[in-house]
């Protein structure tokens, strides 16, 4: 078994010659590294941050990796908790944000339990050394460590060659890693997208043949990486890419086996994502609803076309709304997509239409719609689609007024009232379970039940 490739002696860069300053670092991120250090652990940076930080992109979160065990680390922080079953990893708390502590691991030794394929079960490691710790990550990029003492970075894989050669590639053998954890396939093709980077030549043929894995990963990891696909800014190199290498099929093979059939039906989806990566360009935040709209967008077309057929006289909302239920019924049940994303995107397919003509200051009925909560969201997927939308009969295509419905937006929606009249950030999606759930959910559950009056009681 050569799980990983030979030993090779780590390679510290000195903070003169790395571009990491402290000032970049999240400063909780900080504080955790500092407390950590002072009681005499090892304390690093690690993953994703060192890497995004090493190519002076801003780190998405700040994880730590650290030579203290759990419980130590609850001790030492009263914001602690500990999460995990098998391996126990430490969140510590700052308001909204959590900075994710874990304990130095290793991957499993070669005889640790195997499961019926002859592969290791990933999440049964133990504690390790950084040096286990670098070798058990996915990819040689996001195995870089930043020590909070010497301000060096510490590469044990290879990852800071990579980074140049801006090349993502498995830590040991991709066919044994893959098959160990398919997952990791949808990664290299998500890092490849969001990074702009190649993926190594035996990355790619153990992706090619292992793709199909795919399917025997755990729903719920697989629905939270599908929407992780959808990387803002990227979403449309990271579908196609996931389509070439065939890892769309195994995900959505409904889907997939449709844009086989026509390069047009491809090139308009891509197209789609494109026009939502556009929007991210310029500094919009795609929601991951309208991201799903666009990637099944001529789908959703074809099929409210086909259902027209069936029902002449039906509403073109009301078909729209019909096929991309149906057009997105598949993933919706396979991996019970989170609700604010699949309503999202049929809301998007269903009232993207009434943005077409220009709105009435004075009408009620348009007044009502931009003070509808999910109405930013339809304003978006009409920036992103509205392009992508037949015209309608016998009217010449004209640009839609989507300005005019964005001013009457600020100056007659909701927060018309607040200062520069924008929404407060981190609304919630008025379909996510946080939107709908009453402010005094949890005090209303807790109350005890009230006892009858004493004279009642017999
Ligand atoms: P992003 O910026 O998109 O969050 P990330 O690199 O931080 O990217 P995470 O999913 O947050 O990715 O994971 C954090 C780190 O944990 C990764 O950098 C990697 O080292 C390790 N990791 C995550 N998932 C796996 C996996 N399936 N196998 C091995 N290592 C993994
Ligand atoms: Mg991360």
């Amino acid at each position: 078994m050569f799980l990983f490739r030979r030993k090779q002696k780590a390679v510290i860069v000195p903070r003169a010659e790395h571009n990491i300053s402290r000032r970049d670092i999240d400063p909780d991120a900080l504080k955790v590294l500092y407390r950590l250090a002072s009681l005499k652990h090892k304390a690093y940076l690690v993953g994703g941050s060192v890497r995004d930080l090493l190519l002076g992109r801003k780190p998405k979160d700040f994880d730590v990796g650290t030579d203290a065990r759990p419980n130590e680390i609850r001790r030492e922080f009263r914001n602690c908790f500990l999460v995990g079953r098998r391996f126990r990893l430490a969140h510590i708390v700052f308001g909204k944000k959590i900075i994710e502590t874990a304990t130095f691991r290793k991957a499993p030794p070669p005889d640790a339990v195997q499961d019926e394929h002859g592969l290791y079960q990933a999440e049964d490691n133990t504690f390790g050394t950084p040096e286990e710790d670098a070798l058990r990550r996915d990819f040689t990029v996001n195995g870089l460590f930043y020590d909070i003492e010497t301000f060096a970075v510490i590469d044990y894989v290879g990852g800071l060659r990579d980074l140049k050669s801006k090349t993502i590639r498995s830590i040991g053998d991709p066919a044994i890693r893959f098959r160990e954890d398919p997952v990791r396939m949808m990664r290299a093709v998500r890092f490849a997208a969001k990074l702009g980077f190649d993926i190594a030549p035996a990355d790619l043929r153990a992706i090619r043949r292992y793709a199909p894995e795919l399917a025997n990963a755990s729903t719920s990891r697989l629905c939270e990486e599908i929407l992780r696909l959808f990387v803002k800014g990227a979403s449309r190199r990271c579908l196609s890419l996931a389509y070439d290498y065939r890892l769309l099929h195994a995900l959505l093979p409904t889907l997939a086996a449709w844009l086989d059939q026509d390069p047009a039906r491809r090139d308009a989806a891509w197209a789609a994502l494109g026009a939502v990566d556009a929007l991210a360009a310029q500094g919009h935040e795609p929601s991951p609803g309208l991201a799903l709209a666009a990637l099944h967008w001529p789908l959703i077309l074809a099929k409210a076309e086909a259902l027209r057929r069936d029902k002449p006289r039906a509403p073109e909302h009301f078909l729209r709304r019909l096929a991309a239920e149906e057009a997105l019924a598949p993933a919706v049940r396979k991996y019970r997509l989170p609700r604010a994303a699949w309503m999202t995107a049929a809301d998007i397919a269903e009232m993207v239409g009434r943005l077409r003509h220009p709105p009435q200051e004075h009408s009620g009925r348009d007044v009502r719609f931009v003070n509808h909560p999910i109405f930013p969201e339809i304003l978006m997927g009409a920036r992103a689609l509205a392009t992508h939308l037949p015209p309608e009969p016998g009217a010449a295509p004209e640009p839609w007024p989507l300005d005019a419905w964005d001013a009457l937006y600020r100056a007659r929606g909701p927060y018309a009232a607040f200062p520069g009249g924008l929404p407060p950030p981190d609304l919630p999606n008025p379909h996510s379970r946080r939107a709908r759930r009453p402010a005094n959910a949890q005090k209303r559950r807790r109350r005890k039940p009230r006892r009858p009056p004493a004279d009642q009681t017999p």
